[in-house]
């Protein structure tokens, strides 16, 4: 009895979530935090998330919500008047129509996914994602009691899944395939040639759905022609889940406002989940994100440029140091660099650099730079750098490492 008493006494985590821990880039970003306050002179390149500022005339919009008394409960997957601004927008700049059944509304795209997941996946199902991808896709399938199945992308493949490999992965419990353009960590993107073989794959698999995670739609470079595949192939429309949101685009991660097109059954499915954990994102927010979606949309264009100028800063620095290199990515605001060169080798304090974790570590520890380790994401010896930081704390950054590199021996 007592024995029993003491066990229940402590908190014993469900099941769903024991096996997972706090996300590597949290525990990153906590380290470098701490460092900092500390007095060490700091540069962290792991946050994803934009260093602009949101636009005025969407905190403006969001002030003038509050004062007009839209501080209530809204409906409970968006206001119509942010869904059809939402519907605007994939009618404009993806060629997608969707009626307002068709759109949904939540607290980020994170928890576009999650509901998605929990209304769609039974135990055992799996979801086929190519790797390195976003940390959480694993984690939130795992909770809604699915099987994430990862399939190996490498830098020579441009971290793109190939057509061969998805069609390998498929098995009898296959419930949907992830993708994710422009990728976070890599950057890289699915032009309409990389997404085109997909696709054909899937039509021929009508027990399988597509989720897509636009998120950096509007982060791309070199003229690069973003798609979506329900503008591709009208014939898959009604089993993709078109995932996006204000978060990077506008500069808005913290008004957590992520939205969604797909078929009206799924949409419907996911807002019984939305009803029963947060009934309806921030009206305070929704007005914002409103504001977001159909105020001007030049500046985009303007913060892409500034992207891509520390983009060709970043790549050109880290290929210049012997042992690192990186593909020019297409987009986001990711670097994603390939440490193999300097695996094997030993620093001036006595470490080996036997993985991209102690790479990392090291670098962390002894020059003062964060970044997050390519394992983290699925895939190593590589390192992430997010560039969504000043042009100056980027280049001390660089000369940090480039110097802690040509110290390296063996
Ligand atoms: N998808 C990707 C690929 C991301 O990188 C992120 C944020 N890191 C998200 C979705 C979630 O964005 P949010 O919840 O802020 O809308």
């Amino acid at each position: 009895m007592t024995e029993k008493f003491n066990e229940t006494a402590g908190f014993v985590p469900a099941d769903r979530i024991a096996t997972l821990g706090v996300s590597e880039i949290l525990q990153i970003g906590a380290r470098a935090g701490a460092l900092k306050r500390a007095g060490r002179p700091m540069i962290i390149l792991g946050a994803g998330e934009p260093d602009f500022d949101t636009p005025e005339h969407v905190k403006e919009a969001a002030s003038a919500a509050m004062a007009l008394g839209q501080t209530k409960y809204t409906a409970l997957d968006g206001t119509p008047e942010l869904k059809a601004a939402i519907a605007e927008k994939f009618r404009r700049e993806n060629g997608v129509v969707y009626g307002p059944a068709e759109i949904t509304v939540a607290a980020g795209a994170k928890q576009i996914l999650f509901n998605a997941f929990m209304a769609s996946l039974n135990p055992g199902d799996e979801v086929i994602i190519p790797t390195p991808c976003w940390t959480s896709y694993f984690d939130i399938v795992q909770i809604a009691g699915g099987v994430p199945v990862a399939v190996p992308c490498d830098g020579a493949q441009g971290f793109r899944l190939s057509a061969e490999d998805l069609a390998a992965a498929i098995t009898p419990r296959t419930r949907w395939v992830l993708l994710n353009s422009p990728s976070n960590p890599t950057g890289a993107a699915y032009a309409e040639a990389d997404y085109r073989p997909l696709l054909e794959v899937l039509l021929g698999r009508p027990q399988i759905w597509l989720m897509v995670d636009d998120m950096y739609e509007h982060i791309v470079y070199d003229g690069f022609r973003f798609v979506t595949p329900a503008a591709l192939e009208p014939r898959l429309k009604d089993r993709i889940l078109t995932v996006n949101g204000v978060s990077k685009a506008y500069a808005m991660t913290g008004w957590r406002i992520g939205y969604a097109g797909g078929p009206e059954a799924l949409i419907k499915a996911m807002a019984v989940v939305q009803s029963q954990s947060t009934s309806c994102p921030s009206s305070i927010s929704q007005a914002g994100a409103l504001a977001a979606l159909t105020g001007p949309q030049d500046y985009l264009a303007e913060r892409a440029a500034s992207f891509q100028k520390r983009r060709d800063m970043v790549v050109g620095a880290l290929n210049a140091i012997p042992g690192i290199s990186c593909r020019v990515p297409e987009g986001a605001f990711y670097t994603f660099a390939s440490c193999a060169g300097v695996i094997g080798k030993t620093t001036p304090s006595g470490r080996v650099i036997d993985s991209d974790r102690a790479f990392c570590a090291w670098l962390l520890e002894e020059a003062d730079v964060a970044m997050v380790p390519g394992a983290a994401f699925g895939l190593s010896p590589y390192f992430r750098i997010s560039y969504a930081t000043s042009e100056a704390e980027l280049r001390s950054a660089l000369d940090r490492i480039t110097a802690a590199c040509a110290g390296l021996a063996g």
